[in-house]
C-alpha cells in the first residue's frame, strides 16, 4: 500500500538510504513501513518544476482551479476507510475524530472552489483616467491580488488531514494559484503519502502542470531549513512549536539573499475571562464546558484554553472544586507522538517548580504508555505577571487559573499576557458591561474573541480568523483557517494606462467574471464606461 517515496511532481523518488518510520503511540511500537529521506537533487528538481509549473498554473482560469480542488476533495473521499485507519495508527486520534476531519478538510477544499467561482476576493479596485483632471491629469489605475510563487508548507502534526498535507495552507494557496511543495511531517508518513498521491491524481485527471504540487519527506533541521533558504521559494506556511516556527522565520528573513514572509501558527494559550455573575448564574455549566474544552482531542489544539483568570469572589472555591471534579472524571488517553507526550510531561513538571505555581490536580503520569492525564495549577495575578514562563505552551489537557483579587489586578495580568489565537469571555450581561475595559485589553491581544462558549472547535468559513499577535503567529496580520487565509499567498500588483486587451479579466471594463469591484471608490458589479 506504501512506497515510502517523495512525489517530486508528478514522478516519486525512493530517496537516499536514509530511512525513517513513524512510531505509532497507539500500538506503541514503530509501523513496519520504510519512508526514504528525500536527496537534495531531488529536492532541488521538486523546486524547480514548482517554479516551471507556477508559469503555467497561475494562468488557470478560476474556474479550472475551483475544479482541481473539488477533484482533490473528491480523491481524498476516495481512498476510502484506508485513510482514516492509517491515521488512527499514526496519531493515536479516534475514528470519529478524524473522519469529521477529513470532511472538515473538504469542505475547506469546496469551500476555496466556491470563493475562486465568485471571485471578488483578487481585491479588483479600479480608478480611470481622468484627462481633463487640474493641473494634472489623473492615469487610469487597476489593482488587484496576483500569486506569489511556490509555496512550501510544512504539515502539522495534530490536524493529520486538515492543516497537514491537503489541509488549509496547502488549499488556500492552490486557489491564489500558487504551486506548492509540502515538507510532510514525520509524525503522519503513510497519511501524508495517501493524501499526496490523492493531489497528483486530480492535478493529473485536472490538467494541472507537473509540479504544481510535491510531497518532500526529511527532517525539519535539515530539509525544512534548506527548503525555506532556496531562492525559489516565495513564502512558507506553517504549523507547529513555537522553536521551530521561529527557526525558520529567523532563515527566511536573515539567511536569504531576498527575504520571504514566513506565516508560521505557533504557540497559544487561549486566555478564558470568568467573570463572577457567570459563576453565580451558571457554575455547573460553565465548568462543563471548560473541563470539554481543555480535555478535547488530549488537549492538543492549538485553541485549548491554558490559562483561567477567575476574580475572587464568594463562588470562587466551589467553582474550582467543580472544575476539578470534573477534570478528573476525564481519563488518560493516548497522545499524537513521543515527542509532544514528553514535552507535555517535561513542561508540567516545570511549572510546577515556578514561584507561587500551585496544582490542584495532577493526573498520574502515564507517558510510558504515551498517555496524557489531566492537570490544574494555579497562581496569583502578582505572580503571574512577574514570570513570563508561565506563558510557554503546556501542549496537552493542562490549564491554569490566575486568581485576581480585583479587577486592576485582572487588568494587569491581561495586560502582561502575549498574543494569542483565542480570547474567551464567560459572563452575563452585566458582567461584560462591567469589565469592558478588561476585554478592550484582551482584544488587543488576540485573534478571536469568543462569548460563552469554548474556544476550541474553528468554523471554517468567510469571517473566521485563526491568527493572532506574536507569538501565536509570526504575522498577526492573517488568518490560517477561513476563505481569508488566501491572501497571505498574494501580492497587489497595479496596472497603469494598461491596454484592455493586455488586462487580465478581472480588470476589464466589461467585467467578464461579474465581479464585485472597487469603480472609483465604490464598490459595484458594473462595466467601466468611458467617457
Ligand atoms: P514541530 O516540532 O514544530 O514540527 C513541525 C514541522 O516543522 C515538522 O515537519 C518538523 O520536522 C519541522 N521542523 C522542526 N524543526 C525545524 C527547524 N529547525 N527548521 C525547519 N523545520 C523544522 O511541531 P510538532 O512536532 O507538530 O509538535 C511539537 C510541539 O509543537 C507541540 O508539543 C506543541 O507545543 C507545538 N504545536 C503547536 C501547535 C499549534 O497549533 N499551536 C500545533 C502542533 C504542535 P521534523 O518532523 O523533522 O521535526
Amino acid at each position: 500500500m506504501f512506497n515510502g517515496h517523495s512525489h517530486v511532481g508528478f514522478s516519486t523518488r525512493a530517496g537516499s538510504d536514509k530511512k525513517v518510520k513513524v512510531f505509532s503511540t497507539a500500538k506503541q511500537e514503530y509501523l513496519p513501513e520504510e519512508f526514504g529521506v528525500v536527496s537534495k537533487e531531488d529536492m532541488e528538481e521538486a523546486l524547480w518544476k514548482a517554479t516551471a509549473a507556477f508559469e503555467t498554473y497561475k494562468k488557470t482560469t478560476p474556474e479550472q482551479r475551483a475544479a482541481f480542488l473539488e477533484n482533490i476533495a473528491e480523491e481524498i473521499i476516495n481512498i476510502g476507510d484506508p485513510l482514516i485507519q492509517r491515521a488512527m495508527l499514526e496519531t493515536g486520534l479516534p475514528e470519529a475524530r478524524l473522519t469529521g476531519e477529513r470532511g472538515r478538510t473538504v469542505n475547506q477544499l469546496k469551500l476555496f472552489a466556491s470563493l475562486l467561482r465568485e471571485g471578488s476576493w483578487v481585491e479588483a479596485v479600479i480608478d480611470p483616467a481622468l484627462p481633463d483632471r487640474k493641473p494634472l491629469p489623473r492615469p487610469d489605475l487597476r489593482k488587484m491580488l496576483v500569486p506569489v510563487g511556490p509555496v512550501v508548507v510544512f504539515g502539522a502534526s495534530n490536524f493529520p488531514f486538515a492543516f497537514s498535507t491537503a489541509g488549509g495552507d496547502t488549499a488556500s494557496a492552490l486557489a491564489s494559484g500558487c504551486t506548492v511543495v509540502i515538507k510532510a511531517h514525520n509524525a503522519h508518513l503513510g497519511t501524508n503519502e495517501l493524501v499526496a498521491n490523492a493531489i497528483i491524481k486530480a492535478a493529473q485527471n485536472s490538467g494541472m502542470p507537473d509540479g504544481v504540487f510535491s510531497s518532500l519527506i526529511g527532517e525539519g533541521a535539515s530539509l525544512g531549513q534548506a527548503l525555506a533558504k532556496h531562492p525559489a521559494v516565495k513564502a512558507i506556511g506553517f504549523t507547529g512549536s513555537y522553536r521551530a516556527g521561529m527557526a525558520l522565520y529567523k532563515t527566511a528573513v536573515n539567511d536569504r539573499q531576498v527575504p520571504i514572509p514566513v506565516y508560521a501558527e505557533m504557540s497559544s494559550i487561549n486566555p478564558v475571562l470568568v467573570l463572577p455573575g457567570k459563576l453565580e448564574a451558571d457554575m455547573d455549566k460553565s465548568a462543563s464546558l471548560l473541563a470539554g474544552s481543555i480535555t478535547l482531542g488530549v488537549g492538543q489544539f492549538c485553541t485549548n484554553p491554558g490559562l483561567l483568570f477567575v476574580l475572587e469572589c464568594d463562588t470562587t472555591e466551589e467553582f474550582i472544586g467543580k472544575l476539578s471534579t470534573q477534570l478528573q472524571a476525564i481519563p488518560a488517553a493516548t497522545m499524537l507522538n513521543q515527542s509532544i507526550c514528553k514535552s507535555y510531561y517535561t513542561g508540567r513538571e516545570k511549572i510546577t517548580t515556578e514561584k507561587g505555581v500551585k496544582a490542584i490536580h495532577l493526573g498520574e503520569d502515564e507517558c510510558s504508555a504515551y498517555k496524557g492525564s489531566v492537570a490544574l495549577f494555579e497562581v496569583n495575578a502578582t505572580d503571574f505577571v512577574s514570570n513570563p514562563n508561565l506563558q510557554d505552551e503546556m501542549f496537552g489537557p493542562a490549564s491554569m487559573i490566575i486568581r485576581c483579587a480585583t479587577a486592576d489586578q485582572l487588568k494587569q495580568a491581561l495586560h502582561a499576557l502575549h498574543g494569542q489565537l483565542t480570547g474567551t469571555i464567560f459572563g452575563t450581561e452585566a458582567d461584560i458591561a462591567h469589565y469592558e475595559e478588561c476585554i478592550d485589553v484582551m482584544t488587543d491581544k488576540v485573534g478571536r474573541l469568543i462569548y460563552n462558549s469554548v474556544p476550541t472547535g474553528v468554523e471554517v468559513s468567510h469571517a473566521m480568523v485563526h491568527g493572532g499577535p506574536f507569538p501565536a503567529t509570526t504575522d498577526g496580520r492573517t488568518t490560517s483557517v477561513g476563505a481569508e487565509a488566501i491572501k497571505r499567498f498574494v501580492r497587489p500588483v497595479c496596472y497603469q494606462d494598461c491596454p484592455e486587451a493586455n488586462l487580465p479579466d478581472a480588470l476589464k471594463d466589461s467585467n467578464p467574471l461579474g465581479l464585485m469591484r472597487k469603480l472609483d471608490g465604490r464598490y459595484t458589479s458594473d462595466p467601466v464606461t468611458k467617457q
